[in-house]
């Protein structure tokens, strides 16, 4: 095929680039969105249009764009030394250093540090790490594996299968036999409104499924402490403590996924901190390198370290590598972000601003076609209902989520418009009071646009 230089670069996209989750066909009839350049909260598009990102790219970008000293630090590093395997014993200063401070900076216990290129490998990676703990410490039989339903984990080719996200599993033969899930603690759609009520019936559930399973079979439950790409469901404050508690009385791993909790998203550095709860296992991504290059990692606890690495003979090799694992540039990236958020005021300034933030949810809430809001820190969703009594969803023929979508942008703001018509918020740490404002000034003419269209005006209650 000969390239054609003047051909659009949308026309190109259409042809040959395959988008994350998109239906192929759909997307073909659409075209893509093309972004040219960044800085701070705001996007600028290749027609010029500018855009305030109540998404942080996809809740990754928490420090915003175009912090110069991370562009200084990845050039630096690639100039002295641009990889460095972590293979045959090799390694790199600032990956060493990087996997210091995070065992510095999380929960305590969380001592040793696999990295990753992304979330869906520190999944997987978590995931090929239990199997061989329990191997090794002679409980070969501890293969289940419990997670949440609307749960998110990555699309690894076992993580997906803990992922309970309909899209998915269709076609591609998941959950496994060996993968289990139990209902959300889901508070605005919970038939229960005692905060307490929920999570207890969240430990029971758990417990009724480890009964099921046999604990003698069960290897681990997974969990976000707040889930996101499932429709940003925040459980009860005390939930995360109570799985922790019920897991130490199961005898299963507990296993925290903070890729979009970590990283000051829900105001602390990690979500577990609010509850003091240390996992056996926690995977991380997005904001350790807040986005500007690829990084993830798995940590584990002292007690699976030392079980894995006392389970096999001193000449044999633990088979999990990747060429990239801990790459050099990704590190000092890590490391220069790590700095921004603590010396350079990030997480206090998301802190302050999460304020804002309360704020503009608390007054989105009045609007007709609303009728949850949540969230911590800057982390939240607005779910649209069709009644604001009973709770009823908009009919999916209306095609709700594009609309939002692209109303959105008509009026230069970005956000997540989820299948259940739920926009999803993870703005950047930086913003100011005034971006803060602005972004639900732009929401709140989006709904407002919306509900002028007749179809949308006619299906409220
Ligand atoms: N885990 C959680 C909680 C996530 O939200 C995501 C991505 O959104 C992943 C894992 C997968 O991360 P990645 O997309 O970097 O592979």
């Amino acid at each position: 095929m000969t390239l054609t230089p003047n051909r659009s670069l949308i026309d190109v996209d259409r042809d040959h680039l395959i988008h994350p989750v998109t239906s192929f066909r759909g997307h073909e009839a659409r075209g893509a969105t093309l972004l040219q350049s960044g800085k701070g909260m705001w996007l600028t598009d290749m027609d010029g249009k500018e855009l305030l990102d109540a998404f942080a790219g996809l809740w990754c970008v928490n420090v915003g764009y175009g912090q110069e000293s991370i562009v200084e630090a990845a050039a630096e590093q690639m100039r002295r030394l641009p990889y460095a395997t972590g293979y045959f014993h090799f390694g790199s200063e600032p990956t060493v250093r990087l996997a210091e401070k995070l065992v510095d900076l999380s929960p305590q216990g969380l001592d040793h540090v696999y990295f990753t290129l992304g979330g869906s490998d520190a999944v997987d990676s978590a995931i090929r790490y239990i199997v061989h703990y329990h191997n090794a410490i002679g409980r070969p039989d501890k293969k289940q594996f419990i997670a949440l339903e609307r749960g998110y984990h990555g699309s690894s080719t076992t993580g997906s299968g803990l992922t309970a996200l309909a899209n998915f599993h269709r076609n591609f033969d998941l959950p496994r036999p060996w993968q289990h899930h139990i209902p959300s603690p889901y508070p605005y759609r919970s038939d229960l409104s005692d905060d307490a009520a929920i999570i207890a019936r969240s430990v029971q559930q758990l417990k009724d499924k480890v009964a099921e399973l046999g604990a003698d079979n069960v290897a681990a439950f997974f969990c976000e402490p707040i889930q996101g790409s499932g429709g940003v469901i925040v459980p009860p404050t005390g939930w995360l403590r109570a799985m922790r508690d019920a897991c130490t009385e199961l005898d299963i791993l507990f296993v925290v996924d903070e890729v979009i909790t970590g990283f000051g998203r829900t105001g602390p550095l990690f979500a577990c901190e609010e509850e003091g709860v240390s996992p056996d296992l926690m995977t991380l991504a997005k904001g350790l390198t807040s986005g500007y290059v690829p990084m993830g990692a798995v940590l584990l606890s002292d007690k699976v370290y030392q079980g894995i690495a006392d389970g096999a003979a001193p000449e044999l090799a633990i088979g999990h590598g990747m060429t990239y694992s801990g790459h050099p540039v990704s590190a000092a990236v890590g490391l220069e972000v790590l700095r921004l958020y603590t010396d350079g005021g990030i997480l206090a300034n998301g802190r302050s601003v999460a304020r804002r933030f309360d704020a503009g949810m608390k007054a989105i809430a009045q609007h007709p076609m609303v009728g949850d809001t949540r969230g911590r820190g800057l982390l939240g969703a607005i779910e649209l209902v069709a009644d604001k009594a009973t709770k009823e969803r908009f009919d999916p023929a209306l095609k709700i989520p594009d609309r939002l979508f692209a109303r959105g942008y008509r009026n230069g703001v970005i956000f997540r418009s989820f299948p259940d018509n739920i926009i999803g918020l993870a703005p950047a740490l930086c913003a100011s009071d005034g971006e803060m404002d602005e972004i639900f000034a732009r929401i709140h003419r989006t709904l407002d646009d919306l509900l002028e269209e007749a179809d949308i005006r006619a299906a409220i209650g």
